[in-house]
């Protein structure tokens, strides 16, 4: 395939508008995928996708379509559509010319499909505006249309109107991305020079890297550099993903392919990296930046033989997900573990989830905060408490500082776009004054629904924000937000004592307006995970030595077997054996048995 018929594009669509359909009609429709062999999303491997039915990572699949007796090469590349994982559109995007603007019929544009448009455009994309869902009852195709003008100025021609699902314009879809999306901008006779955006780890093979080749060509044994480490590696494997891998001799200037180099060491794959041929060196392609993380969460192993087996599963999970941060942490009742820095929550739930089913590792998590700044008091005597340094950055509560030595405290907030149906306004608005939020503008979209953006505390979104969004809309207001500035404002940090011992782990920090509600929630969230045990605990929530709010669990003895009279010994036995089991489960803190799943459980409503 000649590099003027490569097509290299992805499909961007506020969740749950059809991506993943979309994709597997395309890939039915060039014969990538048996038609009626029952599969669906195709693209979605990761068994945490199938479950959640989301879209975690980005994926590529190459299809080929004879338009015009042409034969053409159309790299599809999928992206997920939730906020949490903006930092996967932008690298999707990033080998992408084109991209497939995919809005419901019925539910029309939302905030992600805004947020996704504009990521778009600032990389100067050919956007190919798509209505899908045309085929459901209360489909407004037309008023989506509107829609598309009013807000992103789409000519109305432009638009196509199809049923990923019935398979309804398929055929016109595949035309426009061969006519209107351009070819990648790339050349066979430059130099190779190829970028690395994305890699995942086989066991057997080692790092597979997926590449975008903006020049040159590739052979197998040839040897490539990276630019950020200058290591070189032998080509061992060459392959394109149809979806299935198949092993080609070369890839040539604008495919995408996966590269198989034994690169053992998983750390060493940079996603954004450029790659060379050895003795041609050359320029980085620009990289994309770098999202930082605004979550951080302890992570712990189960008991401390567990620590390496955890540690590698990590760093092998760190290689696909390249956002993630990880430094060494301790903590008195979990030992030697990890904290790591998330994008978001979903973020943090998806990889603990791909931690266990990928890498069958049940880590204890603790709860998730965000990065604080705190300006310390100008004295000379203070002041050495922190390295002689007046503004320190926290995010873990065990580094809270004395009050006392605090000058001024800042939050970090981001600017929230709501849209919601008119009707849903004030339940939403209530959400947001409740998380401390300010309200910047609010703007009537015609056909009843108001675009809100407000400027909200990120610790108050993190937790279950989107969700309660959801919920008091019956899905149908939805939400995204980028980063903002800091704030000044005022912290303290809630303390969780169990019979008189400080729990660390349980420790929270958060504003002093909602202090009082997060510290009875949390006892009374506690009183229901903890499970009853021999003796009294006492669930204490203190600002200092303030208790705020106190909750006693009563005693109670569960034996298992006391309804078992007579003497069935096995019987007995193998209950207590599951007993044995069900503490596995549990953590050993202050005396006291605790669910491992409470620390993250406690936050949620
Ligand atoms: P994604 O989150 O954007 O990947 O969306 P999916 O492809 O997973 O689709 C979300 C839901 O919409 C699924 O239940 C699909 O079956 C459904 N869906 C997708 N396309 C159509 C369509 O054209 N018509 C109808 N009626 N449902 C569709
Ligand atoms: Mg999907």
């Amino acid at each position: 395939v000649k590099t003027e018929n490569i097509r290299n594009f992805s499909i961007i669509a506020h969740v749950d508008h059809g991506k993943s359909t979309l994709s597997d009609r395309l890939m039915e429709v060039t014969g990538a995928l048996k038609k009626g062999s029952g599969k669906t999303q195709v693209l979605d491997t990761l068994e945490v996708e199938q479950e959640r039915g989301i879209t975690v990572k980005a994926n590529c699949v190459s299809l080929i379509h004879k338009y015009e007796n042409e034969v053409y090469l159309l790299n599809l590349i999928d992206t997920p559509g939730h906020v949490d994982f903006g930092n996967e559109v932008a690298r999707s995007l990033s080998a992408s010319r084109g991209a497939l603007l995919l809005v419901d019929a019925n539910h029309g544009i939302q905030a992600q499909t805004l947020a996704n448009y504009h990521l778009a455009t600032s990389k100067n994309l050919k956007i190919i505006p798509v209505i899908n869902k045309i085929d459901l009852k209360n489909a407004h195709p037309e008023r989506v249309t509107e829609d598309l003008l009013m807000m992103l100025n789409i000519d109305p021609d432009d638009v196509l109107k199809i049923s990923a699902k019935l398979g309804i314009g398929i055929d016109k879809v595949l035309q426009h991305i061969c006519k209107k999306i351009p070819p990648p901008i790339s050349s066979k006779d430059l130099p190779f020079r190829a970028h690395l955006f994305d890699s995942w780890y086989d066991k057997y093979r080692g790092a597979l890297n997926l590449m975008f080749i903006k020049d040159g060509e590739i052979t197998v044994d040839q040897e490539i550099v990276s630019c950020e480490n200058g290591k070189g590696y032998v080509v061992r494997s060459l392959s394109i993903l149809t979806p299935e891998e198949r092993k080609v001799d070369r890839l040539v200037a604008g495919q995408i392919g996966l590269i198989g180099c034994n690169m053992r060491n998983s750390q060493e794959a940079i996603i954004g990296d450029t790659y060379y041929l050895k003795g041609t060196p050359v320029q980085p392609l620009e990289v994309f930046k770098k999202l930082k993380p605004m979550v951080f969460a302890g992570i712990y192993p189960q008991d401390q033989s567990q620590h390496l087996a955890l540690k590698s599963a990590i760093e092998k999970l760190v290689l696909n997900d390249s956002c993630v941060t990880i430094q060494p942490d301790t903590s008195p009742a979990l030992g030697h573990g990890f904290r790591l820095g998330f994008l978001g929550l979903l973020h943090l739930e998806v990889f603990v989830q791909r931690l266990e089913q990928e890498h069958q590792s049940s880590p204890i998590i603790t709860a998730p905060n965000v990065t604080y700044k705190m300006k310390i008091q100008d004295i000379k005597g203070v002041l050495k408490h922190y390295n002689g340094k007046n503004q320190i950055e926290i995010s873990n509560p065990k580094h809270f500082p004395d009050p006392q030595h605090v000058e001024e405290y800042f939050e970090p907030t981001v600017m929230a776009t709501l849209i919601t149906p008119a009707k849903f306004v004030g339940a939403i608005i209530g959400l947001c004054v409740e998380k401390r939020g300010v309200q910047i503008k609010s703007i009537n979209l015609d056909h009843d629904r108001i675009l809100l953006k407000y400027i909200l505390p990120l610790n108050e979104v993190i937790i279950d924000f989107h969700d309660q969004v959801k919920s008091l809309s019956s899905g149908f207001a939805s939400f995204d937000f980028e980063e903002h500035e800091y704030v000044s404002t005022h912290l303290i940090k809630l303390e969780i004592l169990l019979n008189g011992s400080p729990v660390e782990e349980l420790s929270n920090i958060c504003h002093v307006r909602s202090s009082d509600q997060i510290a009875r929630n949390l006892v009374a969230k506690l009183k229901e995970l903890i499970p009853r045990q021999m003796v009294e605990i006492r669930i204490q929530a203190c600002i200092g030595s303030k208790v705020i709010a106190r909750e006693t669990l009563k005693a109670f003895r569960k034996d298992v077997t006391q309804w078992l009279y007579g003497g069935d010994v096995t019987r007995r036995k193998k209950l207590l054996k599951q007993q044995a089991e069900g503490k596995k489960k549990m953590r050993q803190i202050a005396n006291i048995q605790v669910p491992r799943d409470t620390f993250i459980k406690v936050l949620k409503r």
